[in-house]
C-alpha cells in the first residue's frame, strides 16, 4: 500500500472503527480500514452485553440477521461474601419481545458481522496490519505507518480506533500512557454447556438469557465486578479490577476468576462446562477526568480510545459506535468545507456533548473515586448484610423483638451510622 491515498483511513476494527468506516462508506467515501488481527474480532474481548437501540442506529433491524446468542430478559445483581450471596433480580419477558433490548453476543463472530456491513457499504477493511505510528505532514496528520512491508497509506483524516491504552493516540500526541488507576484489567473465559442445561439451570427458554454481575468477594473484594452472561450453548464468565488495586494488593486476575468460579452460588452454574477460551483485556475506566483531547489536526480518537465507557453500567460497545458515527459525521462536514484541521474537527466534541456519550461521562465522574476512597461499600456491607439476612431467616425460637434489635445492633458495628450517614449525604452529591 506504500505511497496510496484515501479520503479517510480508520485503525481498528472493534465497534468504533466499524461504526466510524460504515457511516463513512455509506456517505461514499474511499475509507480504508486497517485492522491488525487475522479477522475482525478475533481477538476482542467483551462480556457481552450488546444495546439494541443504539446498535440500530447503525444497522436498522440488524436483529434479524447478525449473530447474537440470546435476548437477556433477567438481569440479576449479587453482593457475594466468602459463602452467601444478597441478591436482587428484574426479570420481564418484554425486554426479550422483539426487537429486543439487548444481548448477549461473542466479539468474533459479532465484529466480523459488523465488519462486513462496512465492506458491503464500501469500505475496504485489511486484516493483519499493525499501524506502528501516524504520519504527519505540514503539521498535520496526514497518514499511517504499517508494521513490516505493508508501508504508508496517506489520508485527509485518521480515525484512531485501536482500543483501550491506544498506542496511536500517545503517538499522535493525544495522550500519555495510561495510569493504573484509569485501567481495569478483566480476565475473562469462555464455557461451553448444552443449549438445554443452559436454559434449564437459568431457568430459560431457548433464544431468552440472563446477565448476572456480582460484587464483593467476586472481586476479592476490590472495586470491580464478576460477571456471568448466557449465550446460546456457552457461558461467558469473568472478573476484574482496578489495575492500581491489583497491583497494590498483589492479586492477580486469573487467580480472582477461579476464586470467582468456585463461589457456592455460581459453582452450581459452571458445573461440567468446559473450557473453550480464556483472555484477558484492559477496559479504561478513567472517565471523564482521564478523557484525552479528542481530535487533533488530522485526526479524531473513538471508542475505548478515548476513554468512552461507562464501567457503572457495563457499556462500552454502545459508547463505541455512537463515537464512530459521531467521528464519521463530523468528518463529511469537514470535508465539504475542505478543511480538516482541528478547529474543523471540534464539531465532533460538541456532536459528542449533545449525545449520552460525554453526558453520562459527566454524570458518573464522582462514582469511581466515591466508591474507590470507601473500600468497606465492596467489603463490610456485603458482610453485614448476609449477616442480617442469616440472622433473619434462621428460626431459633428467639422473639422478634430480640431478634431484631440484634440484627440492626450487628449491621451497625460493621457499618458505623455515622460513616454511614457522612457517606449518604456525600453520595446524594454524586449526580449533581
Ligand atoms: P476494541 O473493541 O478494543 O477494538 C479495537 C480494535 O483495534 C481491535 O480490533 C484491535 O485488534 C485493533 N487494533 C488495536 N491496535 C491496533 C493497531 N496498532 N493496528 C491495527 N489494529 C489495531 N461493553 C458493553 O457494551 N457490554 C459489555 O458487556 C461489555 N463487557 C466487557 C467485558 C470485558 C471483559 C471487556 C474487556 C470489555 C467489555 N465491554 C463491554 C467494553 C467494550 O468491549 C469496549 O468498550 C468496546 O469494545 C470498545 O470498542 P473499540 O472499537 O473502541 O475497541
Amino acid at each position: 500500500m506504500s505511497q496510496e491515498r484515501v479520503d479517510v483511513i480508520v485503525v481498528g476494527a472493534g465497534p468504533a472503527g466499524t461504526a466510524a468506516a460504515l457511516t463513512l462508506a455509506r456517505a461514499g467515501l474511499n475509507v480504508v480500514v486497517l485492522e491488525r488481527g487475522a479477522y475482525p474480532g478475533a481477538k476482542n474481548v467483551m462480556g457481552g452485553i450488546l444495546y439494541r437501540q443504539p446498535t440500530e442506529q447503525l444497522v436498522p433491524e440488524f436483529w434479524r440477521d447478525a449473530p447474537l446468542e440470546r435476548a437477556i430478559i433477567e438481569q440479576r445483581y449479587l453482593l457475594l461474601t466468602q459463602d452467601s450471596a444478597v441478591g436482587f433480580t428484574f426479570r420481564s419477558e418484554e425486554l426479550g419481545r422483539e426487537p429486543a433490548n439487548a444481548f448477549s453476543v461473542l466479539r468474533a463472530p459479532w465484529d466480523r458481522w459488523f465488519a462486513e456491513q462496512a465492506e458491503a457499504a464500501g469500505a475496504f477493511v485489511a486484516s493483519g496490519v499493525l499501524v506502528e505510528d501516524v504520519l504527519w505532514r505540514s503539521g498535520k496528520i496526514d497518514g499511517v505507518r504499517a508494521a513490516g512491508d505493508e508501508g504508508d497509506l496517506f489520508a485527509d483524516v485518521v480515525v484512531i480506533a485501536d482500543g483501550a491504552n491506544s498506542l496511536l493516540a500517545q503517538k499522535a500526541g493525544l495522550h500519555r500512557e495510561w495510569r493504573p488507576e484509569e485501567q481495569a484489567l478483566v480476565a475473562k473465559e469462555l464455557l461451553r454447556l448444552s443449549e438445554d442445561e443452559i436454559n434449564r439451570r437459568f431457568n430459560v427458554p431457548s433464544g431468552l438469557g440472563v446477565a448476572i454481575e456480582a460484587f464483593g468477594e467476586s472481586t476479592c473484594g476490590l472495586l470491580g465486578y464478576g460477571f456471568l452472561y448466557t449465550n446460546r450453548d456457552t457461558l461467558s464468565i469473568g472478573t476484574g479490577a482496578l489495575l492500581c488495586d491489583l497491583i497494590e494488593s498483589g492479586l492477580n486476575v486469573s487467580d480472582m476468576l477461579d476464586h470467582f468460579k468456585r463461589h457456592p452460588a455460581i459453582a452450581p452454574f459452571l458445573e461440567g462446562a468446559e473450557l473453550v477460551e480464556y483472555s484477558a483485556h484492559l477496559i479504561p475506566e478513567g472517565g471523564w477526568r482521564a478523557m484525552p483531547p479528542l481530535y487533533t489536526d488530522g485526526a479524531l480518537l473513538v471508542g475505548d480510545a478515548a476513554g468512552f465507557v461507562n464501567p457503572l453500567s457495563r457499556e462500552g460497545s454502545n459508547f463505541a459506535m455512537i463515537s464512530g458515527k459521531l467521528a464519521a459525521e463530523t468528518i463529511l462536514e469537514a470535508r465539504e468545507a475542505g478543511d480538516f484541521s482541528a478547529a474543523a474537527l471540534s464539531r465532533y466534541r460538541e456532536r459528542l456533548e449533545e449525545s449520552f456519550v460525554l453526558q453520562d461521562l459527566w454524570t458518573i465522574r464522582n462514582i469511581t473515586p466515591f466508591v474507590h476512597e470507601r473500600p468497606y461499600l465492596l467489603r463490610a456491607i456485603p458482610e453485614a448484610l448476609a449477616e442480617a439476612w442469616k440472622s433473619y431467616l434462621t428460626v431459633d425460637s428467639t422473639p422478634k423483638r430480640e431478634k431484631y434489635t440484634k440484627i440492626l445492633r450487628q449491621f451497625l458495628k460493621r457499618v458505623p451510622p455515622r460513616q454511614l450517614f457522612a457517606d449518604l449525604i456525600a453520595a446524594r452529591r454524586l449526580l449533581r
